[in-house]
Protein backbone atom coordinates (compact mmCIF):
# COMPACT_ATOMS: atom_id res chain seq x y z
CA UNK A 1 0.00 0.00 0.00
CA UNK A 2 1.06 3.81 -0.88
CA UNK A 3 0.32 7.16 1.04
CA UNK A 4 0.17 10.32 -1.28
CA UNK A 5 1.68 13.46 0.65
CA UNK A 6 0.18 16.57 -0.05
CA UNK A 7 1.73 20.07 -0.72
CA UNK A 8 -0.33 22.03 1.90
CA UNK A 9 0.72 25.12 0.45
CA UNK A 10 -0.84 24.29 -2.84
CA UNK A 11 -3.16 21.22 -1.93
CA UNK A 12 -1.12 19.39 -4.89
CA UNK A 13 0.12 15.55 -4.23
CA UNK A 14 3.78 15.51 -4.17
CA UNK A 15 4.81 11.99 -4.32
CA UNK A 16 3.69 8.91 -2.55
CA UNK A 17 5.28 6.76 -0.05
CA UNK A 18 4.91 2.95 1.68
CA UNK A 19 2.49 2.43 4.33
CA UNK A 20 3.32 -0.40 5.71
CA UNK A 21 1.50 -2.94 7.10
CA UNK A 22 1.80 -5.38 10.52
CA UNK A 23 4.39 -7.87 8.84
CA UNK A 24 6.15 -5.57 7.50
CA UNK A 25 6.28 -3.48 10.62
CA UNK A 26 7.37 -6.67 12.95
CA UNK A 27 9.80 -7.73 10.12
CA UNK A 28 11.32 -4.21 10.68
CA UNK A 29 11.18 -4.61 14.74
CA UNK A 30 12.92 -8.21 14.18
CA UNK A 31 15.70 -6.63 11.92
CA UNK A 32 16.44 -4.16 14.92
CA UNK A 33 16.59 -6.79 17.10
CA UNK A 34 18.87 -8.41 16.06
CA UNK A 35 21.11 -5.50 15.30
CA UNK A 36 21.25 -4.84 18.64
CA UNK A 37 23.81 -6.73 20.27
CA UNK A 38 26.41 -5.71 17.60
CA UNK A 39 25.05 -1.80 17.79
CA UNK A 40 25.31 -2.09 21.79
CA UNK A 41 28.89 -3.90 21.56
CA UNK A 42 30.13 -0.79 19.72
CA UNK A 43 33.40 0.60 21.41
CA UNK A 44 31.92 4.14 22.66
CA UNK A 45 34.58 6.24 21.15
CA UNK A 46 33.30 4.51 17.98
CA UNK A 47 29.45 4.89 18.05
CA UNK A 48 30.48 9.05 19.09
CA UNK A 49 32.29 8.63 16.16
CA UNK A 50 29.33 7.56 13.97
CA UNK A 51 27.39 9.70 15.28
CA UNK A 52 29.08 13.07 14.64
CA UNK A 53 29.89 11.41 11.13
CA UNK A 54 25.95 11.20 10.45
CA UNK A 55 26.05 14.81 11.59
CA UNK A 56 28.14 15.78 9.31
CA UNK A 57 26.05 14.02 6.37
CA UNK A 58 22.82 15.91 7.55
CA UNK A 59 24.74 18.78 7.31
CA UNK A 60 25.92 18.54 3.77
CA UNK A 61 22.11 18.03 3.26
CA UNK A 62 20.40 21.17 5.15
CA UNK A 63 19.53 22.83 2.01
CA UNK A 64 17.82 19.03 0.72
CA UNK A 65 15.73 18.57 3.73
CA UNK A 66 15.03 22.23 4.84
CA UNK A 67 13.12 22.08 1.19
CA UNK A 68 11.28 18.55 1.46
CA UNK A 69 9.89 20.17 4.93
CA UNK A 70 8.34 23.19 2.99
CA UNK A 71 7.18 21.43 0.53
CA UNK A 72 5.58 18.12 2.65
CA UNK A 73 4.95 20.80 5.93
CA UNK A 74 4.76 24.31 5.05
CA UNK A 75 7.35 25.39 6.97
CA UNK A 76 8.46 28.86 6.43
CA UNK A 77 12.32 28.18 5.01
CA UNK A 78 13.91 30.12 7.64
CA UNK A 79 11.92 27.53 9.96
CA UNK A 80 13.19 24.56 7.89
CA UNK A 81 16.89 25.49 8.00
CA UNK A 82 16.28 25.67 11.71
CA UNK A 83 15.04 22.02 11.77
CA UNK A 84 17.53 20.42 9.61
CA UNK A 85 20.09 22.36 11.76
CA UNK A 86 18.58 21.52 14.88
CA UNK A 87 19.05 17.30 14.24
CA UNK A 88 22.70 18.12 13.08
CA UNK A 89 23.36 19.88 16.44
CA UNK A 90 21.16 17.17 18.64
CA UNK A 91 23.31 13.96 16.80
CA UNK A 92 26.67 16.24 17.74
CA UNK A 93 25.72 16.82 21.39
CA UNK A 94 24.36 13.68 22.12
CA UNK A 95 27.77 12.16 20.32
CA UNK A 96 29.58 12.98 23.36
CA UNK A 97 27.26 10.78 25.26
CA UNK A 98 28.68 7.05 24.61
CA UNK A 99 31.57 7.86 26.39
CA UNK A 100 30.08 9.64 29.47
CA UNK A 101 27.41 6.95 30.29
CA UNK A 102 29.00 6.51 33.79
CA UNK A 103 27.87 4.24 36.59
CA UNK A 104 28.65 4.43 40.00
CA UNK A 105 31.16 2.52 42.28
CA UNK A 106 29.20 2.19 45.55
CA UNK A 107 30.33 1.51 48.84
CA UNK A 108 30.02 -2.02 50.39
CA UNK A 109 31.26 -4.96 52.56
CA UNK A 110 33.47 -7.73 50.97
CA UNK A 111 33.38 -6.92 47.17
CA UNK A 112 32.80 -4.19 45.12
CA UNK A 113 29.34 -3.01 43.90
CA UNK A 114 29.22 -1.33 40.22
CA UNK A 115 26.13 0.22 38.22
CA UNK A 116 25.96 0.07 34.67
CA UNK A 117 23.03 2.20 32.09
CA UNK A 118 22.65 -0.78 30.03
CA UNK A 119 20.20 0.13 26.84
CA UNK A 120 16.68 -1.07 26.26
CA UNK A 121 16.78 -3.26 23.11
CA UNK A 122 14.36 -1.46 20.61
CA UNK A 123 13.17 1.86 20.66
CA UNK A 124 9.98 2.41 18.99
CA UNK A 125 9.22 6.51 17.82
CA UNK A 126 5.83 7.93 16.49
CA UNK A 127 6.55 11.31 15.19
CA UNK A 128 3.52 13.94 14.59
CA UNK A 129 3.48 15.62 11.68
CA UNK A 130 3.96 19.47 13.11
CA UNK A 131 7.73 18.85 13.68
CA UNK A 132 8.95 15.77 11.71
CA UNK A 133 12.56 16.86 11.79
CA UNK A 134 13.38 17.71 15.42
CA UNK A 135 10.97 15.53 17.08
CA UNK A 136 12.43 12.73 15.15
CA UNK A 137 16.40 13.76 16.11
CA UNK A 138 15.19 14.13 19.99
CA UNK A 139 13.96 10.56 20.01
CA UNK A 140 16.26 8.57 17.98
CA UNK A 141 19.64 10.51 18.74
CA UNK A 142 19.64 9.25 22.33
CA UNK A 143 18.02 6.73 21.59
CA UNK A 144 21.37 5.47 19.69
CA UNK A 145 23.65 7.05 22.01
CA UNK A 146 22.96 5.65 25.00
CA UNK A 147 22.93 1.56 22.53
CA UNK A 148 19.51 0.98 21.45
CA UNK A 149 18.05 0.80 18.07
CA UNK A 150 15.61 2.56 16.62
CA UNK A 151 12.11 2.02 14.59
CA UNK A 152 10.48 5.10 13.59
CA UNK A 153 7.40 6.17 12.40
CA UNK A 154 6.78 9.52 10.55
CA UNK A 155 3.07 11.03 10.75
CA UNK A 156 1.59 9.92 7.31
CA UNK A 157 0.63 13.51 6.64
CA UNK A 158 4.85 14.21 6.70
CA UNK A 159 7.02 11.19 6.13
CA UNK A 160 9.80 12.55 3.27
CA UNK A 161 12.17 14.22 5.94
CA UNK A 162 12.35 10.99 7.85
CA UNK A 163 12.35 8.87 5.11
CA UNK A 164 15.40 10.95 4.01
CA UNK A 165 17.40 10.82 7.05
CA UNK A 166 17.21 6.82 7.21
CA UNK A 167 19.25 6.95 3.85
CA UNK A 168 21.63 9.08 5.54
CA UNK A 169 22.37 7.72 8.61
CA UNK A 170 23.49 4.53 6.16
CA UNK A 171 25.26 6.74 3.82
CA UNK A 172 27.15 7.58 7.38
CA UNK A 173 27.78 4.43 8.07
CA UNK A 174 25.21 3.55 10.53
CA UNK A 175 25.08 0.20 10.18
CA UNK A 176 21.84 -1.86 8.41
CA UNK A 177 19.08 -2.57 10.86
CA UNK A 178 19.94 -0.12 13.64
CA UNK A 179 17.90 3.21 12.39
CA UNK A 180 15.15 2.02 10.56
CA UNK A 181 12.00 4.53 9.16
CA UNK A 182 8.47 2.46 9.13
CA UNK A 183 6.15 4.69 7.47
CA UNK A 184 2.22 3.87 8.15
CA UNK A 185 -0.60 4.51 9.78
CA UNK A 186 -0.16 5.35 13.52
CA UNK A 187 -3.11 2.46 14.08
CA UNK A 188 -1.13 -0.11 12.26
CA UNK A 189 2.39 0.54 12.32
CA UNK A 190 2.05 2.52 15.75
CA UNK A 191 0.21 0.07 17.09
CA UNK A 192 2.45 -2.74 16.60
CA UNK A 193 5.11 -0.36 18.34
CA UNK A 194 2.93 -0.75 21.74
CA UNK A 195 1.72 -4.56 21.11
CA UNK A 196 5.45 -6.36 19.83
CA UNK A 197 7.41 -7.40 22.86
CA UNK A 198 10.93 -6.73 21.21
CA UNK A 199 9.59 -2.72 21.54
CA UNK A 200 11.06 -2.31 24.96
CA UNK A 201 10.23 1.58 24.69
CA UNK A 202 7.71 3.57 22.95
CA UNK A 203 8.54 7.35 22.13
CA UNK A 204 5.30 9.42 21.53
CA UNK A 205 4.81 13.33 20.29
CA UNK A 206 0.94 14.07 19.50
CA UNK A 207 -2.17 14.44 21.13
CA UNK A 208 -3.16 13.66 24.96
CA UNK A 209 -5.96 10.97 24.03
CA UNK A 210 -3.83 9.04 21.67
CA UNK A 211 -0.59 9.45 24.30
CA UNK A 212 -3.32 8.40 26.90
CA UNK A 213 -4.11 5.12 24.61
CA UNK A 214 -0.44 3.86 23.85
CA UNK A 215 0.34 4.54 28.13
CA UNK A 216 -2.55 2.35 28.67
CA UNK A 217 -1.13 -0.46 25.84
CA UNK A 218 2.36 -0.42 27.54
CA UNK A 219 1.03 -0.84 30.69
CA UNK A 220 0.11 -4.61 29.20
CA UNK A 221 4.16 -5.12 28.63
CA UNK A 222 5.50 -2.25 31.54
CA UNK A 223 6.75 -1.22 28.79
CA UNK A 224 8.65 2.55 29.16
CA UNK A 225 6.79 5.29 27.97
CA UNK A 226 7.59 8.80 26.97
CA UNK A 227 4.74 10.86 26.26
CA UNK A 228 5.03 14.85 24.90
CA UNK A 229 1.65 15.76 24.63
CA UNK A 230 -0.93 18.38 23.80
CA UNK A 231 -0.29 22.50 24.83
CA UNK A 232 -2.19 25.04 26.64
CA UNK A 233 0.52 27.28 27.33
CA UNK A 234 0.32 30.66 29.12
CA UNK A 235 1.88 34.41 28.23
CA UNK A 236 1.53 36.49 31.15
CA UNK A 237 2.06 40.08 31.03
CA UNK A 238 2.48 42.17 34.13
CA UNK A 239 1.84 45.98 34.08
CA UNK A 240 5.38 46.27 34.84
CA UNK A 241 6.94 44.83 31.80
CA UNK A 242 8.74 45.72 28.92
CA UNK A 243 5.23 46.41 27.01
CA UNK A 244 6.33 46.69 23.50
CA UNK A 245 8.76 44.28 23.90
CA UNK A 246 6.39 41.25 25.23
CA UNK A 247 3.92 42.59 22.37
CA UNK A 248 6.67 42.76 19.55
CA UNK A 249 7.11 38.72 20.43
CA UNK A 250 3.59 37.24 20.89
CA UNK A 251 2.70 36.71 17.50
CA UNK A 252 5.96 34.96 17.04
CA UNK A 253 5.16 32.81 19.99
CA UNK A 254 1.43 31.19 18.75
CA UNK A 255 1.63 31.94 15.12
CA UNK A 256 4.91 30.42 14.39
CA UNK A 257 4.54 26.93 12.38
CA UNK A 258 0.58 28.34 11.82
CA UNK A 259 0.45 27.58 15.95
CA UNK A 260 1.07 24.10 15.23
CA UNK A 261 3.26 23.76 18.00
CA UNK A 262 2.63 22.25 21.28
CA UNK A 263 4.79 25.26 22.81
CA UNK A 264 2.26 28.22 21.47
CA UNK A 265 1.47 30.45 24.12
CA UNK A 266 -1.91 30.86 23.08
CA UNK A 267 -3.31 31.96 26.04
CA UNK A 268 -2.25 35.34 27.17
CA UNK A 269 -2.88 36.90 30.13
CA UNK A 270 -2.24 40.76 30.53
CA UNK A 271 -2.83 42.93 33.76
CA UNK A 272 -5.29 44.71 33.87
CA UNK A 273 -4.15 48.06 34.26
CA UNK A 274 -2.46 48.06 31.16
CA UNK A 275 -4.97 45.67 29.08
CA UNK A 276 -5.83 48.22 26.38
CA UNK A 277 -2.48 49.61 26.14
CA UNK A 278 -0.78 45.90 25.32
CA UNK A 279 -3.77 44.85 22.83
CA UNK A 280 -3.34 48.43 20.90
CA UNK A 281 0.24 47.32 20.43
CA UNK A 282 -0.34 43.57 19.70
CA UNK A 283 -2.67 44.92 16.95
CA UNK A 284 -0.13 45.94 14.16
CA UNK A 285 2.15 43.00 15.37
CA UNK A 286 -0.33 40.72 14.36
CA UNK A 287 -1.76 42.31 11.27
CA UNK A 288 1.78 42.47 10.27
CA UNK A 289 2.82 38.84 10.67
CA UNK A 290 4.00 37.77 7.40
CA UNK A 291 2.23 34.81 6.11
CA UNK A 292 2.92 34.00 2.63
CA UNK A 293 4.15 30.87 0.65
CA UNK A 294 6.49 29.54 3.05
CA UNK A 295 9.56 29.24 0.46
CA UNK A 296 9.79 33.22 0.40
CA UNK A 297 12.44 34.24 2.80
CA UNK A 298 10.46 37.18 4.34
CA UNK A 299 7.63 34.31 5.31
CA UNK A 300 7.09 34.05 9.23
CA UNK A 301 4.13 31.48 8.64
CA UNK A 302 3.10 29.47 6.40
CA UNK A 303 -0.58 27.07 5.94
CA UNK A 304 -2.12 24.72 7.90
CA UNK A 305 -1.48 21.10 7.73
CA UNK A 306 -4.59 19.74 5.69
CA UNK A 307 -8.14 20.48 4.34
CA UNK A 308 -9.59 18.93 7.40
CA UNK A 309 -7.27 20.45 10.60
CA UNK A 310 -7.88 24.06 8.59
CA UNK A 311 -11.78 23.05 9.51
CA UNK A 312 -11.29 22.07 12.92
CA UNK A 313 -9.15 25.61 13.28
CA UNK A 314 -12.15 27.33 12.16
CA UNK A 315 -14.34 26.10 14.48
CA UNK A 316 -12.86 27.69 17.32
CA UNK A 317 -13.03 30.84 15.68
CA UNK A 318 -16.72 30.93 14.65
CA UNK A 319 -19.14 32.81 17.21
CA UNK A 320 -16.23 34.03 19.12
CA UNK A 321 -15.42 37.49 19.94
CA UNK A 322 -12.66 38.15 17.37
CA UNK A 323 -10.53 41.19 18.60
CA UNK A 324 -8.46 41.68 15.45
CA UNK A 325 -6.99 39.41 12.50
CA UNK A 326 -3.93 39.54 10.52
CA UNK A 327 -3.68 38.14 6.53
CA UNK A 328 -3.25 35.24 4.20
CA UNK A 329 -3.24 34.43 0.73
CA UNK A 330 -6.10 33.04 -0.85
CA UNK A 331 -6.50 30.50 -3.38
CA UNK A 332 -5.25 26.95 -3.30
CA UNK A 333 -3.62 25.25 0.14
CA UNK A 334 -4.92 25.71 3.22
CA UNK A 335 -4.32 28.98 4.84
CA UNK A 336 -5.77 30.79 7.88
CA UNK A 337 -4.86 34.43 9.10
CA UNK A 338 -3.45 34.74 12.60
CA UNK A 339 -6.39 35.51 14.86
CA UNK A 340 -6.73 37.27 18.33
CA UNK A 341 -9.96 36.41 20.00
CA UNK A 342 -11.64 38.05 23.37
CA UNK A 343 -12.14 35.20 26.09
CA UNK A 344 -15.65 35.50 27.42
CA UNK A 345 -14.53 33.40 30.15
CA UNK A 346 -12.15 30.27 31.20
CA UNK A 347 -15.04 28.25 29.72
CA UNK A 348 -14.87 29.56 26.21
CA UNK A 349 -13.81 26.58 24.31
CA UNK A 350 -10.82 28.68 22.72
CA UNK A 351 -9.64 29.19 26.02
CA UNK A 352 -9.67 25.64 27.40
CA UNK A 353 -8.60 23.71 24.12
CA UNK A 354 -5.74 23.30 21.81
CA UNK A 355 -6.58 24.68 18.67
CA UNK A 356 -2.80 23.73 17.43
CA UNK A 357 -3.84 26.88 14.84
CA UNK A 358 -2.91 30.62 14.53
CA UNK A 359 -5.38 31.66 17.43
CA UNK A 360 -4.67 33.94 20.74
CA UNK A 361 -7.00 33.53 22.78
CA UNK A 362 -6.64 36.91 25.25
CA UNK A 363 -7.93 37.81 29.15
CA UNK A 364 -7.07 39.68 31.50
CA UNK A 365 -6.21 39.45 35.46
CA UNK A 366 -6.04 41.27 38.34
CA UNK A 367 -2.91 40.67 40.28
CA UNK A 368 -0.22 37.96 40.62
CA UNK A 369 -2.03 35.49 42.83
CA UNK A 370 -4.84 35.87 39.86
CA UNK A 371 -2.41 35.56 36.85
CA UNK A 372 -0.73 32.22 38.77
CA UNK A 373 -4.50 30.77 39.27
CA UNK A 374 -5.70 31.13 35.76
CA UNK A 375 -2.43 30.08 34.37
CA UNK A 376 -2.73 26.90 36.03
CA UNK A 377 -6.87 26.51 35.46
CA UNK A 378 -5.53 24.18 32.66
CA UNK A 379 -5.62 20.21 32.40
CA UNK A 380 -1.82 20.78 30.32
CA UNK A 381 1.78 22.51 31.70
CA UNK A 382 4.21 22.18 29.06
CA UNK A 383 5.51 25.86 28.23
CA UNK A 384 4.71 29.44 28.66
CA UNK A 385 6.37 32.66 29.44
CA UNK A 386 6.19 35.59 32.12
CA UNK A 387 7.07 39.29 31.24
CA UNK A 388 7.66 41.24 34.22
CA UNK A 389 10.85 43.53 35.21
CA UNK A 390 10.26 42.48 39.35
CA UNK A 391 12.93 39.86 39.61
CA UNK A 392 10.85 38.42 43.53
CA UNK A 393 7.47 38.11 41.26
CA UNK A 394 9.68 36.76 38.26
CA UNK A 395 10.97 33.69 40.46
CA UNK A 396 8.08 33.23 42.49
CA UNK A 397 5.15 33.12 39.45
CA UNK A 398 7.98 30.93 37.96
CA UNK A 399 7.83 28.64 40.60
CA UNK A 400 4.09 28.40 40.80
CA UNK A 401 3.42 27.97 37.23
CA UNK A 402 2.65 24.06 36.72
CA UNK A 403 4.78 23.83 33.48
CA UNK A 404 7.77 22.15 32.22
CA UNK A 405 9.29 24.74 30.70
CA UNK A 406 9.46 28.44 31.46
CA UNK A 407 10.75 31.91 29.74
CA UNK A 408 11.08 34.93 31.51
CA UNK A 409 10.78 37.99 29.47
CA UNK A 410 11.70 36.17 26.33
CA UNK A 411 9.13 33.54 23.81
CA UNK A 412 12.26 30.85 23.74
CA UNK A 413 11.58 27.39 24.27
CA UNK A 414 13.74 25.13 23.07
CA UNK A 415 17.60 24.29 23.56
CA UNK A 416 19.30 21.36 23.18
CA UNK A 417 21.08 20.47 25.91
CA UNK A 418 18.33 21.48 28.32
CA UNK A 419 15.62 19.44 29.56
CA UNK A 420 12.20 19.91 27.71
CA UNK A 421 8.84 18.25 28.94
CA UNK A 422 5.10 18.33 30.29
CA UNK A 423 3.34 18.26 33.62
CA UNK A 424 0.26 17.31 34.21
CA UNK A 425 -1.41 15.81 30.92
CA UNK A 426 1.20 17.09 28.50
CA UNK A 427 3.54 14.78 29.07
CA UNK A 428 5.68 12.20 30.93
CA UNK A 429 9.44 12.09 30.61
CA UNK A 430 12.03 14.60 29.10
CA UNK A 431 13.21 15.07 25.88
CA UNK A 432 16.99 16.55 25.20
CA UNK A 433 20.01 17.60 27.82
CA UNK A 434 21.58 15.04 29.90
CA UNK A 435 17.96 13.80 31.36
CA UNK A 436 16.33 12.21 28.35
CA UNK A 437 19.91 9.64 27.78
CA UNK A 438 18.83 8.04 31.08
CA UNK A 439 15.38 7.53 29.70
CA UNK A 440 16.57 5.38 26.88
CA UNK A 441 18.81 2.75 29.50
CA UNK A 442 17.90 0.82 32.76
CA UNK A 443 20.47 0.46 35.70
CA UNK A 444 22.16 -2.46 36.49
CA UNK A 445 23.18 -2.80 39.70
CA UNK A 446 26.31 -5.91 40.18
CA UNK A 447 27.73 -7.29 43.20
CA UNK A 448 31.09 -8.42 42.58
CA UNK A 449 32.15 -10.90 46.13
CA UNK A 450 35.81 -10.32 46.89
CA UNK A 451 35.81 -14.38 47.97
CA UNK A 452 34.45 -15.47 51.58
P1 LIG B 1 -2.15 12.12 16.67
O1 LIG B 1 -1.87 12.08 18.11
O2 LIG B 1 -3.29 11.33 16.15
O3 LIG B 1 -0.86 11.64 15.81
C1 LIG B 1 0.48 11.77 16.22
C2 LIG B 1 1.26 10.53 15.76
O4 LIG B 1 0.72 9.36 16.40
C3 LIG B 1 1.17 10.24 14.27
O5 LIG B 1 2.37 9.65 13.81
C4 LIG B 1 0.03 9.24 14.21
O6 LIG B 1 0.00 8.44 13.06
C5 LIG B 1 0.30 8.41 15.44
N1 LIG B 1 -0.87 7.69 15.94
C6 LIG B 1 -2.17 8.01 15.79
N2 LIG B 1 -2.95 7.09 16.38
C7 LIG B 1 -2.12 6.16 16.92
C8 LIG B 1 -2.33 4.96 17.65
N3 LIG B 1 -3.55 4.55 18.00
N4 LIG B 1 -1.25 4.24 18.05
C9 LIG B 1 -0.01 4.66 17.75
N5 LIG B 1 0.24 5.79 17.04
C10 LIG B 1 -0.79 6.53 16.63
O7 LIG B 1 -2.30 13.63 16.27
P2 LIG B 1 -3.12 14.21 15.02
O8 LIG B 1 -2.22 14.21 13.88
O9 LIG B 1 -4.42 13.53 14.81
O10 LIG B 1 -3.44 15.68 15.56
C11 LIG B 1 -4.57 15.89 16.38
C12 LIG B 1 -4.29 16.93 17.42
O11 LIG B 1 -3.28 16.46 18.31
C13 LIG B 1 -3.74 18.24 16.92
O12 LIG B 1 -4.72 19.08 16.43
C14 LIG B 1 -3.07 18.76 18.17
O13 LIG B 1 -4.01 19.36 19.02
C15 LIG B 1 -2.51 17.52 18.81
N6 LIG B 1 -1.11 17.28 18.44
C16 LIG B 1 -0.16 17.66 19.32
C17 LIG B 1 1.15 17.52 18.98
C18 LIG B 1 2.23 17.93 19.91
O14 LIG B 1 3.33 18.26 19.47
N7 LIG B 1 2.01 17.89 21.20
C19 LIG B 1 1.60 17.00 17.69
C20 LIG B 1 0.51 16.59 16.85
C21 LIG B 1 -0.78 16.74 17.23
P3 LIG B 1 -0.75 8.88 11.71
O15 LIG B 1 0.32 9.30 10.84
O16 LIG B 1 -1.44 7.68 11.21
O17 LIG B 1 -1.70 9.97 12.06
Amino acid sequence: MTTDVINPSTGQVLTSVPSLGVAETDAAIERAARAFPDWRAVAPGDRARLLRRFAAVVDEHIDELADLEVRNAGHTIGNARWEAGNVRDVLNYYAGAPERLIGKQIPVAGGLDVTFHEPLGVVGIIVPWNFPMPIAGWGFVPALAAGNTVVLKPAELTPLTAIRLGELALEAGIPEGVFQIVPGKGSIVGQRFVTHPAVRKVCFTGSTDVGKSIMAGCADQVKRVTLELGGKSANIVFADADLEKAAAGAPGSVFDNAGQDCCARSRLLVQESVYDKFLALLEPAVSSFRVLDPSDAAAEMGPLISAGHRETVASYVDGADVAFRGSAPDGDGWWFPPTVLLARSTDDRHWREEVFGPVLSVLPFSDEEDAIRLANDTEYGLSGSLWTRDLGRALRVSRAVETGALSVNSHSSVRYWTPFGGMKQSGLGRELGPDALLGFTDVKNVFISMGD
